[in-house]
């Protein structure tokens, strides 16, 4: 043995089980917070609503703003609302999406986070916000963007559709896989991610037959937990960094875009780094981790070309051109001709074992 790694734990609390919302004001308690402002996404108005009356006057109101992408416009309005009311912490219930708005608000403000996530994305978990100005999506790492207290309540996802449940469970998978090979992975982050992956691997196809299968739906949530906290612990690559581009170039949906590519981004590296996909073939009880992936989003019918997320066929060149530029580290090295044809067979929908690249 060689060992020789850095890791740094995150100060976030985990609360984890049933009666989530019963847990939200001994959080704010402990976070010296008086006056709550919820905030969800439109879609999620109601259901932010009624939290919010259980609290009573812990809730100072509801600000049901949050969209994809997590628009600068969008946070400036809701810290005017944070100004206005007298707002001395926030809680975010809801995806990636309202975690981004919350996120965006505490960088501004410095204000406490309590998030109830109700999606697998992970954001919750990590110190990194993505937001856009002016059609310009651009990313950072910041402790003070990164959630105090992480409410995990499966219920809470019980309403999450099918089909995005499936999308969403994959994205998080993806951050698992690209932590197995990372190159600053540490034993822990590798432990958490095949941890991880195993879950949801498990979860998603009980979730597809019954959306409401309790123990299922326990499980995916216990995964993406793992899965979100090694994506805020070590370095993503070149899936991410595909998904980042495709997904801005051609406003893709985020959870879909990482569905479909993940088998053919995990193939291109599993011919480099075989042993550190390995768990992932097991988990998926195939030969190969990225035959295994397209075999299971099939199987779980989830989208699996790129030109049904609504991708233009002349884009393909286009992202191949970009995706070489500023590379993240990759394990094996990026060579044009064959990310093109990733690209290509993602876009077509072929599984990555009939093109070899
Ligand atoms: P999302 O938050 O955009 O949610 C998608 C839709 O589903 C929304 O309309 C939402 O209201 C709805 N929804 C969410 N949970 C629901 C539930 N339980 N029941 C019914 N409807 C529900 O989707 P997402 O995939 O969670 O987040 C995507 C965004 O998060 C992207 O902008 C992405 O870049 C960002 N993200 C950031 C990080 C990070 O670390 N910074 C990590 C992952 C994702």
């Amino acid at each position: 043995m060689n060992l020789a790694f850095n890791y740094q734990t995150s100060p976030a609390r985990i609360m984890f089980g049933p009666d989530g919302i019963s847990k939200v004001s001994f959080a704010a308690d402990e976070l010296g917070c008086e006056r709550l402002l919820v905030l969800s996404t439109k879609q999620q108005n109601k259901t932010a609503t009624e939290i919010a009356e259980t609290l009573g006057s812990l809730c100072a109101g509801v600000h049901a703003s949050a969209v994809m992408h997590t628009p600068v416009s969008v946070t400036e309005d809701a810290v005017e609302v944070v100004t206005k009311l007298q707002v001395d912490g926030l809680l975010s219930i809801g995806g990636g999406s309202t975690i981004g708005l919350g996120k965006a608000i505490a960088l501004r403000t410095d204000l406490p986070q309590i998030v109830i996530p109700t999606t697998y994305a992970g954001s919750e978990v990590t110190p990194i916000l993505g937001q856009t100005e002016n059609g310009n999506k651009t990313t950072l790492r910041s402790a003070k963007v990164l959630p105090e207290v992480v409410i995990y309540d499966p219920k809470m996802t019980y309403s999450l559709p099918k089909a995005m449940s499936i999308t969403s469970g994959i994205n998080a998978i993806a951050h698992a896989i690209e932590a197995l090979y990372a190159q600053d992975k540490n034993p822990v982050s590798t432990m958490m991610a095949v941890d991880g992956a195993t879950a949801l691997i498990d979860a998603l196809p009980r979730i597809a037959i019954d959306q409401h299968d309790a123990q299922a739906r326990e499980k995916a949530l216990y995964g993406s937990w793992l899965c979100g906290t090694v994506l805020g612990n070590v370095g993503m690559a070149l899936h991410h960094k595909l998904c980042h581009t495709l997904g801005g170039m051609f406003d893709l949906p985020h959870a879909e875009t990482h569905t479909v590519l993940l088998p053919h981004a995990v193939t291109y590296n599993e011919k480099q780094v075989p042993e550190a996909l390995m768990p992932v073939a097991n988990a998926l009880n195939a030969n190969s981790a990225g035959t295994g992936l397209f075999e299971f989003s099939q199987k779980l019918k989830a989208p699996t070309s790129l030109r049904e997320l609504g991708m233009p066929e002349h884009g393909i060149d286009l992202a191949a051109r970009q995706a070489m530029a500023n590379p993240y580290w990759n394990p094996r090295e990026l060579e044009h001709d064959a990310i093109r044809q990733l690209i290509s067979n993602a876009y077509h929908g072929l599984s990555p074992y009939e093109y070899c690249i």
